[in-house]
């Protein structure tokens, strides 16, 4: 099965893994550091703070962002459910905003989602393909909110060649296996504000400060969060290669982006000339008169070895979500999930998996288009 993702590990990562396991230190050593100034300096921030996934980075954002009992963020429906899950964690409550078909946020309707309450905008970068990162912070800026960015689709992409990363108040990149480089686990949070680094590090950490000889104190609630040093050491040697991870993706999606081209049973998501894409996914959009048999053509192109995926179900159809905040529907989130299917794009793959992966694609597609659906 070809996977829709895939991480790329070769000798000279596990060269850097087994050094560590190797040494002294497998945890609170110098590799964290080290790698966190490599992340700051390939993004252009002036801090990386790391965590053992995007879940905990994020729950550390919010946390130091003050965000807790009763304030609000306005998100995306279209993401991962961490993205929401931890504000809820924090007992604040996301509002979430409808999309546009490029599966990002839609930014002229977040004004109409803030409250009093509201404390922070949380766009996602979906797909790696930036979001309308300055509209957005000139409206965070107007009602004086803050803006955190999940990034975790997004390590490498920028906008005019600024990299994601260098403009939200605080944003996060996730380094989970599949994501565009991987420590097995782990994640970060990149920020221009030391006030929030040294409030990350401590929520990271047990809130706890040395002072001297055996003497620290705990100064905040903290926890855990850490990452290893074989984990920062994998991420060193993964961050090396991210250009050439993403040249190899780029290589692949231009390949589809000829391939489907005015394709009249789908669409597929344009990168503008002034944006850089991760090509974290390759999402293909179905034509409403597809939506019918999605399920079809989803089973049929697995059988037939390709690991496609769906991103993603709106957040708000989860039964938890249900539960707590009652049915929501937003139109464009509803359609893009009834359109989108990722099919593989990942730096493991030639492009002639590439030509096989579209073989298959339209294949299968063009095969349902008799069928129809009534809409
Ligand atoms: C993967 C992902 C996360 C969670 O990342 P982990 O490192 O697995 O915790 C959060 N948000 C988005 C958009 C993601 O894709």
């Amino acid at each position: 099965m070809l996977p829709y993702s895939t991480q790329l590990i070769e000798e000279d990562d596990i060269a850097a893994v087994v050094e560590i396991l190797r040494g002294s230190h497998l945890t609170q050593g110098s590799k964290v550091q080290e790698f966190e100034e490599a992340i700051a300096h390939h993004v252009g921030a002036k801090y990386c703070v790391t965590f053992n996934s995007a879940t905990s980075a994020l729950l550390g954002a919010y946390a130091v962002a003050g965000i807790g009992k009763d304030d609000e963020i306005i998100t995306t429906p279209i993401s991962f459910v961490a993205t929401s899950n931890m504000a809820i964690a924090l007992e604040a409550k996301p509002v979430f905003c409808d999309i546009k078909m490029d599966g990002n946020i839609d930014e002229t309707l977040i004004e109409s989602r803030i409250t009093p309450q509201t404390k922070a905008i949380v766009p996602v970068d979906f797909a790696g393909k930036p979001v309308a990162i300055n509209a957005i912070k000139e409206i965070a800026k107007k009602h004086n909110l803050l803006v955190i960015d999940d990034a975790s689709h997004a390590l490498g992409s920028g906008i005019n060649h600024q990299k994601i990363g260098s403009f939200a108040d605080m944003t996060i990149f996730s380094f989970h296996a599949i994501k565009p480089i991987t420590t097995g686990e782990g994640g970060a949070v990149v920020t221009n504000s030391e006030e929030f680094a040294i409030a990350l590090r401590l929520f990271r950490s047990h809130g706890i400060v040395k002072k001297q000889l055996w003497n620290s104190d705990m100064i905040h609630l903290g926890h855990n969060f850490r990452m290893t040093e074989f984990a920062a050491a994998l991420g060193l040697s993964q961050l090396h290669k991210l250009d050439r991870f993403i040249s190899a993706r780029e290589t692949i999606a231009h390949y589809y982006d000829e391939r489907f081209r005015n394709h009249k049973l789908f669409s597929t998501i344009h990168i503008d000339e002034h944006e850089q894409s991760a090509r974290h996914l390759y999402p293909l959009l179905l034509n409403p008169q597809l939506h019918c048999v999605k399920e079809e053509i989803f089973a049929e192109v697995q059988e037939k070895g390709l690991g496609v995926q769906v991103h993603y179900k709106p957040i708000y159809q989860n039964s938890f979500y249900k539960q707590h905040y009652g049915e929501q529907r937003l139109n464009t989130a509803e359609t893009f999930y009834k359109s989108e299917l990722s099919i593989p794009c990942h730096q493991k793959m030639s492009l002639n998996d590439a030509e096989a992966v579209a073989d298959i694609v339209l294949e299968v597609i063009e095969k349902y288009s008799y069928r129809g659906c009534s809409f």
